[in-house]
């Protein structure tokens, strides 16, 4: 029905690059989970809907994907003019991050959250498609009301890439992992060599950009090969990367969140490669998120699940100066990385549950930063 859909649509209105179709499962895949919910929203089609429904908040389209397509950014309340007068670097360098951005008290708090750079982990974009529509209307796409949210939404400049990788997402022929092995995932996520095998986490790293023996190319790359997680920051490959560090460094978020999933409980990852003070605020960040899910009977971690605050890796190297890490050093954000369950059988979460994880790491998201606020003056 969906696919007929979008079929009559391509034909009627002429090919736009976004709406390309998605892939199809290969002959002996199992099949896409049955009655996916309505509200479920993921797909190409369904995402650029949504941000063309946008009238209160503003849509840019910041870059164009390695295979053609845009990547777009919905902003909502005014930006503050914070008389920049040096880069984040020089600024600290100076003794204040007030030469980079004035954010004294008068200031707007600034949320940025990055929906997903990973194509197969549609948990996250399910979440950005139906904050729009609580932004926009107040209601969910299950009509739930979030007038708490809504309000809460409107104290900030709140910016929402709702897909960073639209690529890989025409890659991912899934719209739903609930119920699924978590093989599936992984073949189209992290993708195939040639000889059909899967390259599998983290070993899709290992080969970067993904050329040459690839069979399937992951979800995880844009059409270029490149996972933008671990781009390189200082000379990007990606022009996705690029507009992502851009908006960073232009809009300065007390806070930055870059959204993934796994076959796991929710939780969020320590960002290893910055200061102590930033590793204890998403530590602590990481107790309230895990609390609000144990309160509202969500999937969580163990109570008083806790993150690593000291330094990482004596030794040799472990963990990387990633996509979070970089963001931070441009700007000073507050960045780290959530996962999501994708709901497999791995980690049977619902999809009730996976669009109320997202909502509930939103709302606490901007809880914590209007209680957590750094000031810059
Ligand atoms: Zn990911």
């Amino acid at each position: 029905m969906k696919v007929a859909l979008t079929l009559s649509i391509l034909l009627f209105f002429g090919v736009s690059q976004y709406l390309v179709a998605q892939v199809l499962p290969e002959q002996g895949d199992p099949p896409p989970p049955e009655n996916i919910p309505d509200y479920y929203k993921n797909t190409l089609e369904e995402i650029s809907e949504q941000v063309k429904s946008v009238k209160k908040g503003s849509v840019a389209q910041i870059a164009t994907s390695a295979g053609g397509r845009p990547i777009y950014a919905v902003y909502y309340g005014e930006k503050d003019d914070f008389q920049s007068q040096a880069n984040y670097n020089s600024a600290v360098a100076a003794r204040n991050p007030a030469y980079y951005a004035k954010k004294g008290k008068s200031s707007k708090p600034v949320v940025f959250l990055l929906g997903p750079v990973h194509g197969q982990e549609v948990e996250g974009m399910v979440g950005m498609v139906n904050l729009l529509q609580i932004a926009e209307t107040g209601k969910d796409h299950r009509g739930r009301a979030f007038p708490e949210l809504q309000e809460l939404m409107s104290k900030f400049r709140l910016i929402i890439v709702p897909l960073a990788n639209p690529d890989g997402r025409a890659r991912n022929p899934y719209d739903s992992y609930v119920g699924l092995p978590v093989e599936i995932m992984t073949k189209y996520g992290q993708g195939t060599k040639k000889d059909g095998t899967l390259w599998r986490w983290p070993h899709a790293k290992a080969l970067h950009p993904m050329r040459g023996d690839v069979g399937i190319l992951g979800a995880y790359f844009n059409d270029d090969g490149i996972n933008m997680m671990h781009d390189d920051f200082f000379d990007p490959m990606a022009k996705e990367t690029k507009a992502i560090m851009d908006l960073v460094k232009e809009e300065v978020p007390d806070l930055t969140v870059s959204l993934h999933s796994c076959e796991c409980k929710p939780f969020v990852i320590q960002n290893a490669h910055v200061p102590r003070f930033m590793k204890d605020r998403i530590a602590d960040f990481a107790l309230e998120l895990n609390n609000n899910f144990i309160q509202e009977g969500l999937p969580h971690r163990p109570e008083g699940y806790s993150l690593a605050r000291g330094q990482d890796d004596p030794e040799s190297p472990k963990s990387s100066f990633n996509l979070v890490s970089a963001l931070h050093h441009a700007s000073g954000t507050m960045s780290f990385t959530f996962e999501s369950p994708h709901g497999t059988l791995d980690d049977g979460a619902t999809h009730e549950e996976i669009l109320d994880i997202q909502l509930t790491l939103y709302r606490t998201i901007l809880e914590y930063t209007l209680d957590n606020r750094m000031y810059w003056e």
